[in-house]
């Protein structure tokens, strides 16, 4: 275990970043990196890419920057990897933008009731859902953040494909143990199927299980089918029938993103069996409660 030196405390973080003249720095530093490549810039010329009059203020708010977000080099100054991040969550809009995307059809149908499947985006959560007109079941099968640039500014196809790699990559991580946003360690745990929700507008998911980061304190509940997408035993299920399985839309898989195919089938010890079906053939996953997959058989 190492231990970190010197760290800042979050509040002290975030008050170094309040002021516009840091903010313009940190966009000018980020602006004038190529990708992967933080650029290094003297002190006069980064004061005229942030446009920044008076040297003596530039020179004043760079030096608060200095050791946390910006680094100082013989050179000059460049982003650190916090700074980065900051740049990447400005550009991103992650804690600026507000996007609405109006719920529009899907051509996949609810796994409950067989109405057209909608897909939305509001307040920086993703959503699908049953279409929820009258005779719908209204069935929630996805709410889940992305960043609000992520989804601006493209074709419909395009919006679906980054919500569906963003979600698949993030829950892959959790199956594996690993906080998808800080790299901390997952605690996951399978609830009793009667347990509350926290929240009226969360999916009903009747086989939950709750992930939670120990380091950032991160959590998301899952479905456990949705937890073998990513297996080892799926993915090859899926590609000896021509399909890459981690490109399908996650919300179309019956298995992943609704308990239709998952069943409890013992209490002691706990297992359950998702169904994972494609084309008329049927691959049977059996995890236990950790919860690891314990067998796969077609
Ligand atoms: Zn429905
Ligand atoms: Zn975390």
């Amino acid at each position: 275990m190492t231990e970190d030196t010197e760290s800042l405390r979050p509040d002290d973080a975030f008050t170094l970043l309040a002021d516009r003249t840091r903010i313009k720095i940190i966009r000018a530093l980020g602006d004038a990196s190529t990708p992967g490549v933080p650029e290094t810039l003297p002190f006069s010329e980064l004061r005229r890419r942030a446009d920044i009059s008076g040297s003596g203020r530039f020179n004043y708010h760079l030096k608060q920057l200095v050791g946390q977000f910006v680094e100082e080099t013989d050179e000059g100054y460049r982003l650190s990897y916090p700074g980065v991040r900051v740049y990447q969550a400005m550009k991103a809009g992650t804690f600026t933008e507000r996007v609405r995307i109006e719920p529009f059809e899907l051509d996949a149908t609810c796994h409950v009731c067989g109405a057209p499947q909608v897909a939305g985006y509001h307040d920086s959560m993703f959503r699908v859902r049953c279409r929820d007109e009258a005779g719908d079941c209204g069935a929630v099968f996805y709410k889940y953040f992305c960043p609000p640039s992520s989804l601006t500014e493209r074709e419909r196809a395009g919006v679906l494909r980054a919500a569906n790699q963003r979600i698949q990559r993030e829950i892959a991580s959790m199956a594996k143990g690993v906080c998808p946003w800080c790299c901390g360690r997952i605690d996951a745990r399978v609830l009793p199927t009667d347990a509350e929700m926290p929240q009226r507008d969360n999916p009903a998911i009747e086989h939950r299980v709750l992930h939670t980061c120990d380091t950032c304190d991160g959590s998301l509940y899952t479905r456990l089918g949705g937890l073998v997408v990513s297996h080892p035993a799926v993915v090859s299920f899926f590609h000896d029938h021509g399909v890459d399985v981690t490109r399908r839309h996650v919300w179309s898989l019956p298995f992943a993103s609704s308990d239709e195919r998952t069943t409890v089938t013992g209490s002691d010890p706990w297992r359950a069996t998702v169904r994972v079906g494609c084309e008329g053939d049927v691959l049977r996953v059996r995890l236990d409660d950790e919860p690891s997959v314990v067998e796969a058989c077609r």
